[in-house]
């Protein structure tokens, strides 16, 4: 039995969400052909109590997409030094909208309003570029699964507000931090510009994100979808995945929550491991003592049948997922217990 908790990115359709896929009434959604795409995007949008959503095939195109739309070449975008938009989209910001990232030296992939604000002061001067708009991530990846507070978050917006800035959030994971705090998508919908969401990741679609914003956004969306490459045709089939993910694996993202803290909690408690990160949601990471090489570990217990993944810097990460069973959760803290 491999347990592969590199990412949750790893799971395959379930039985039911498979049957909805292949019951799925489909069309040529780039002739906006495609009810089942339609249903998807009017679903999101509603329930963010937004205008409009659009269907991507990867949480990196909405993202660059969202970037592309609410910026000029030469523009500035402010984000965490740990975004993924800067370090995980091989430079598409730049590449894609010709924008500058703005870092912004953030704890475990989160900045307060205050940081914010002392950059965009001096947006007059023209020897500097022309800041316009702010990106976060909830829940951050390079920084643990963490969630936001949301009066930071509204803190921020009122920052972007005063200062002509959009306001993107990358919620890939976001569904994770709306279980894990008890908050809702309307919150959300009602603080920024643009949502990113992944239907790939915890929520255990095969394939697809969707950007939720306003019409108008939505509309120079679909064009700059285009222009990607990211028009696609009989799409419904992954689009019923993503129905049937959020009509029944949303809540289970508890469960995933609490394996996370178990294995932390296990893990805290092994004398070969230094320090483990606070969990929030479903991602772990710690870092082995000095005496220990981090691959050598990792190598080790692969010869178990057990698949983590390094994230750099000593970092060891684990995601709980929903193909994670019990037993699987059972044998894992065994062999971290006898490591
Ligand atoms: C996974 C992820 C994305 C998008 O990744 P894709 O693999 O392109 O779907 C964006 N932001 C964050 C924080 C992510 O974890």
């Amino acid at each position: 039995m491999t347990i592969n908790l590199i990412s949750d990115t790893v799971t395959k359709p379930t039985k039911g969400m498979l049957d909805a896929m292949m019951t799925a009434e489909v069309g040529d959604d780039v002739f906006n052909a495609d009810p089942t795409v339609n249903l998807l995007q009017e679903k999101m949008a509603e329930m963010f109590h937004m205008e409009a959503a659009l269907f991507f095939p990867s949480g990196t195109m909405a993202n660059q997409a969202a970037i592309k739309l609410h910026t000029q070449p030469g523009d500035r975008m402010f984000c965490d030094k740990w975004a993924h938009v800067y370090n995980y989209e091989g430079g598409g910001a730049a590449f894609n909208a010709g924008v500058t990232s703005c870092l912004i030296d953030g704890n475990r992939g989160m900045f307060t309003a205050d940081q914010l604000k002392g950059f965009v002061s001096g947006r007059n001067d023209i020897h500097t570029p022309y800041s316009r708009l702010v990106c976060v991530e909830n829940t951050t990846n390079k920084g643990g699964g963490a969630c936001w507070d949301f009066e930071e978050l509204k803190k921020i917006q009122k920052v972007a507000k005063d200062n002509n800035l959009a306001y993107h959030l990358d919620g890939a994971r976001l569904f994770n931090a709306l279980v894990a705090k008890g908050e809702t998508p309307k919150q959300y919908g009602e603080l920024f510009d643009t949502i990113s969401i992944c239907l790939s990741k915890g929520l255990g679609a095969p394939v697809g994100s969707v950007l939720i914003g306003t019409k108008e956004h939505m509309e120079q969306a679909l064009r700059v979808r285009k222009l990607f490459g990211g028009g696609m045709r009989q799409a419904g089939f992954l689009a019923a995945a993503g129905i049937y993910a959020l009509d029944n694996q949303v809540t289970r993202l508890a469960e995933d929550h609490k394996k996370a803290k178990e294995i932390g909690e296990v893990l805290a408690s092994c004398s070969y491991v230094k320090k483990v990160e606070p969990i929030e949601t479903n991602i772990v990471i710690f870092y082995v003592e000095d005496n220990m090489n981090p691959d050598d570990f990792m190598h080790k217990l692969e010869e178990k049948g057990i698949l983590l993944i390094s994230m750099g810097e000593g970092k060891i990460r684990i995601v709980t997922h929903l193909e994670y069973t019990n037993e699987m959760h059972d044998q894992l803290l065994q062999e971290l217990k006898r490591f």
